[in-house]
């Protein structure tokens, strides 16, 4: 029978400085019954400064691109300087230095051919969660916790889609109990990145941006964890992003559906992936602020309380593009939206909101996906427009169908904004639409103080 056991992630901001790793150490020790796993991210704004390098090395730009290394060095050297006595420095430094000179070997040789492919950029990615990694173990060792590094890339296989890769469940739960489990056993405290795994044969690959809250779930899935904590700068999670608006309230307790829809929809707290192999295994999922530890964070579970107010949440997705599609001659004849679902797929990019009418279709898509050359793929069907700077407003909240008058009740607070999409009843859950990307803080705080004005206490704290 398998040890007990519990994963508890920490994001960028909860390993972004020596104090705030001092902080995990803390918060980890005050677990040791509960036989923890650790999962880190990469230390905060670090993977953004890799991708920038890894783009400088691909433009052929070598001297950027090592300056940048160099300057990712000293912050985990001075970190690392902080958190361990000088015998521990001594040999840590050692050990981060072979990383470093990889690194820059890598960036040297990136320049050098002048192109970044996804396999080359997912291994200059992978160096965040490597590093900080090795570096909270090593301060768990100077804080008296005694703790055993796992390389997240022996034990979360995937495939080979670079820069999102999926985990091979089977083969990942297997070795998860081969490398990791024993040291539970033993009383150990495993410490793995998040983000990052490997091929079956060993390549580096990574499971997307802000994919740690996903291998928290891998890990806490495979293991059959009893909770999973993920911790990071906030709270948990709230009525709306905080930084939109400083009134949100934090939510106690979300269904796994309502926080996936959130998380879907730009609540970037939240992985979208994380809570599916939770949900699968019925686990808990908790939401908790590593600075501070004593607020009880919000619980994802599988069913909620019922909740007086219409809404749980409100959530706002940005650099959106609107994809129109006019096909007059056609008028969405037989197997027309087949065609066009066939070039998104080819291109493998995600339609996150749909509306059609006789003669047209509108599609939203991701910013960053490459809608050039789907646009003129599309335009072998139809007439092709697209517009950016668009951004999906998404309010979450139990049986929306049966409540009526909902739509009159939302848009009823936005008369003077040009709506461009809408949709509701896809799920029960979330009513969706599309606005011009700079009414977002505006539309957030209007809404938000509308539907928020009277929290119910059993559900809002
Ligand atoms: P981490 O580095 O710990 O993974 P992230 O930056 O990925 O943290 O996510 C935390 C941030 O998510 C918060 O600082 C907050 O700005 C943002 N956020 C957006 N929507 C919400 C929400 N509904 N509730 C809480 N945080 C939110
Ligand atoms: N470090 C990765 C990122 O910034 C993964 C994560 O933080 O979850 O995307
Ligand atoms: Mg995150």
């Amino acid at each position: 029978m398998a040890e007990n056991c519990i994963v508890i992630k920490f994001g960028g901001t909860s390993v972004g400085d020596a104090k705030a790793i001092e902080r995990v150490a803390a918060i980890v020790r005050g677990r040791l019954p509960q036989r923890p796993v650790v999962v880190v991210s990469a230390m905060a704004r670090v993977t953004d400064q890799l991708l920038q390098m890894a783009r400088a090395a691909g433009n052929g730009d070598r001297k950027t691109a090592l300056t940048l290394a160099r300057e990712l060095r000293e912050r985990h050297y001075n970190t690392a300087g902080e958190l361990l006595g000088t015998a521990l420095f001594t040999q840590f430094h050692s050990d981060l230095g072979t990383e470093f000179e990889e690194l820059e070997e890598l960036l040297r040789g990136i320049s050098a051919v002048g192109e970044l492919t996804p396999r080359t950029t997912d291994h200059v990615a992978s160096f965040g969660e490597v590093l900080s990694s090795k570096l909270v173990a090593a301060a768990f060792s100077a804080h008296a916790i005694e703790s055993t590094l796992v390389d997240s890339r022996d034990c979360i296989v995937t495939d080979d889609t670079f820069t999102r890769a999926a985990p091979l469940y089977d083969e990942t739960n297997s070795k998860l109990r081969e490398q990791v489990q024993p040291l539970i056993a033993q009383g150990r405290v495993p410490v793995m990145g998040g983000f990052i795994g490997a091929t079956r044969t060993g390549i580096t690959t990574t499971i997307g941006r802000g994919g740690s809250d996903f291998s928290a779930a891998i890990v806490g899935a495979g293991l059959g964890a009893e909770r999973i904590e993920i911790w990071t700068d906030v709270d948990g999670m709230m009525t709306t992003d905080p930084n939109l608006c400083p009134d949100a309230r934090r939510i106690k307790v979300i269904s796994f559906d309502e926080a996936a829809e959130l998380a879907y929809f730009g609540a970037k707290v939240l992985h979208p992936a994380t809570v599916l192999p939770a949900i699968q295994k019925n686990i808990p999922v908790y939401i908790l602020n590593s600075r501070n530890p004593s607020c009880e964070g919000t619980r994802i579970a599988a069913r909620a309380p019922h909740c007086k107010n219409f809404f749980k949440a409100i959530a706002a997705k940005r650099r959106i593009t609107i994809i129109d599609i006019a096909a007059p001659r056609m008028l969405l004849a037989h197997g027309f939206l087949k065609a066009i679902f066939d070039a998104f797929d080819r291109h493998r990019i995600a339609i996150d909101v749909v509306s059609t009418s006789e003669v047209s279709v509108s599609l939203t898509v991701d910013s960053n996906e490459s809608i050039p050359a789907l646009a003129a793929d599309l335009s072998r069907l139809a007439d092709v427009k697209y517009e950016g700077r668009k951004a999906i407003v998404c309010l979450v909240g139990e049986n929306l169908r049966e409540v009526p008058g909902i739509a009159a009740h939302v848009f009823g607070q936005l008369t003077d904004v040009k709506i461009r999409m809408i949709s509701q009843g896809a799920s029960e859950i979330n009513l969706t639409f599309v606005v011009d990307e700079e009414q977002v803080p505006g539309i957030v705080q209007r809404l938000h103080k509308t539907f928020f004005a009277d929290p119910d206490p059993e559900i809002f704290a």
